[in-house]
């Protein structure tokens, strides 16, 4: 139906575009006339350079590698594409979309075409329309030509193979390379782009939104999102660090939109909803700093991240008596943890485990013991409400997972909270699991919650410290 409504939309909109000089407001001609930069390249320069920091990408980031989000992602932007007005249209790029098995809320594209979608960013975004606005931004950054706009601007980089130097040194470089890349994707090759190239890719994303029948709010809208999960912190890895705020970003694109009014724009769709559903059900995606830190080369198609490459041995050390604090989320928990445990993740969504407890299976990471923190978006104001969602969530994809108890109400951090049990069969181990969730509600509505894991012949070794870790929580929202 929604796709139905479309195709009338683009109708529409087609006709209403041959009538305009007759019948359109005289607001419409009111949107932002955007134009090239000097560059010194020719478009098949751009797609050269792409391509080959394409390759350099893909070896060392872990491509997901599932048809149904992938199809899903590429059609999303390829409809977007045929949204570029036809003066940004470059017949030699080749557009691409390729999903990034990463946690940070980010994405980024390469000159001529091949872009990067980190799951983070699609988990991020409240419906389509927002995810459709951060690669319509990014697609504007490619169809502007920036990175060989910004590469002719620095005289120093004047040629083509210096420009290619430039990427082969950050992405093979040492530690850290992979994350750059993760994390700051064309910010790298080209340095970060400045404020000025921020506000056209921004104008030009709005544009291409409206004529692809989206809404162009929901572009600023996303960085709303982006801002309030964190993302846009300057502790890299985050969309805002790569794409630096230009002064007044929100209320910029909302005044742009004004111009670009779209009847019946498409939000929500089924597809996205199946698609966001579907990621929950797969474990959770390591860090761009954890890809990092693995400093390892990932063939395509690969989980990545500091796991072993094998799956959880399931045998483990006592939790140690002695504890360590940490502080998460930016300083929104603050937690003690036995000292023998890892700190794993970190951005929306972080795992404490011993060695050993941990690992990678069927391409997801596994966790046998330990306990995870996160927040949540949550549709209901009411924490029982909002914790059946979570846990359905939970529940799909693993269809081994068993409500044993009912809610029983108990504090977190000195307020109200709830607490569950379930049982599970551990996907890489076949040992059956206790699993406890406990949950609370923050003051901003989104739900945080705590799950400790252990298995079921090792829990009474680990229920005490479970409890130790639970009171410890302190959260400052
Ligand atoms: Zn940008």
């Amino acid at each position: 139906m929604i796709r139905k409504n479309y195709n009338n939309l683009q109708r529409v909109m087609t006709m209403l575009a041959a009538f305009a000089i007759f019948a359109m407001p005289v607001a419409v001609f009111s949107q932002t006339k955007i134009s090239y930069h000097s560059n010194k390249y020719k478009p098949t320069d751009d797609v050269k350079v792409g391509r080959q920091a394409a390759m350099e990408v893909e070896q060392k980031l872990p491509i997901l590698n599932d048809a149904q989000i992938t199809n899903y992602v590429s059609r999303v932007g390829m409809r977007l594409v045929a949204a570029i007005p036809p003066e940004f249209q470059h017949p030699e790029f080749q557009y691409y979309f390729k999903v990034v098995n990463a946690s940070d809320i980010n994405a980024f594209a390469l000159p001529g075409g091949p872009m990067y979608v980190n799951r983070g960013m699609i988990q991020a975004a409240r419906n389509e329309g927002e995810m459709a606005g951060v690669m319509a931004h990014e697609l504007s950054h490619v169809a502007l030509r920036h990175g060989t706009a910004q590469a002719s601007k620095a005289q120093k980089y004047g040629l083509l193979a210096g420009i290619l130097g430039i990427g082969g040194q950050i992405i093979g470089g040492p530690a850290g390379a992979a994350a750059q890349v993760a994390g700051q994707g064309v910010g790298v090759y080209f340095l970060k782009f400045s404020r000025e190239y921020e506000t056209e890719a921004d104008l030009l994303g709005s544009q291409i939104m409206a004529r692809a029948g989206y809404d162009p709010h929901d572009l600023a809208n996303m960085f709303q999102t982006i801002e309030r999960q964190g993302g846009g912190g300057g502790g890299g890895g985050g969309f805002m660090s790569d794409h630096p705020s230009p002064a007044n970003r929100y209320a910029r694109i909302n005044q742009e939109a004004q111009y670009l009014r779209v009847v019946n724009p498409v939000r929500d769709t089924r597809e996205f909803e199946q698609v966001q559903a579907r990621l929950r059900g797969m474990g959770r995606a390591p860090s761009s700093a954890e890809i990092a830190r693995s400093g390892q080369r990932y063939p395509n198609g690969e989980t990545t991240g500091n796991y072993p490459n094998n799956p959880p041995r399931g045998t483990v050390g006592y939790p140690s008596t002695r504890y360590q604090n940490y502080s998460e989320f930016g300083g929104g928990l603050r937690v003690s943890v036995p000292s023998n445990w890892r700190e794993i993740g970190g951005n929306n969504d972080v795992w404490f485990s011993p060695e050993g407890a941990y690992g990678q299976y069927q391409n997801q990471v596994v966790y046998t013991h330990g306990v995870n923190f996160g927040v949540v978006q949550s549709q209901s104001n009411n924490l029982q409400q909002a914790t059946n969602e979570f846990l359905n969530s939970l529940g799909q994809g693993n269809g081994n997972l068993r409500q044993q108890s009912g809610y029983q109400r108990t504090t977190l951090s000195g307020r109200t909270a709830l607490s569950m049990t379930l049982n599970n069969v551990n996907e890489a181990t076949s040992q059956s699991e206790i699993i406890t969730v406990v949950t609370t509600q923050l003051r901003n509505g989104q739900l945080f919650y705590m799950i400790a894991v252990a298995p079921s012949n090792d829990f009474n070794s680990f229920q005490s410290a479970f409890r130790n870790v639970l009171r410890s929580v302190q959260l400052n929202d």
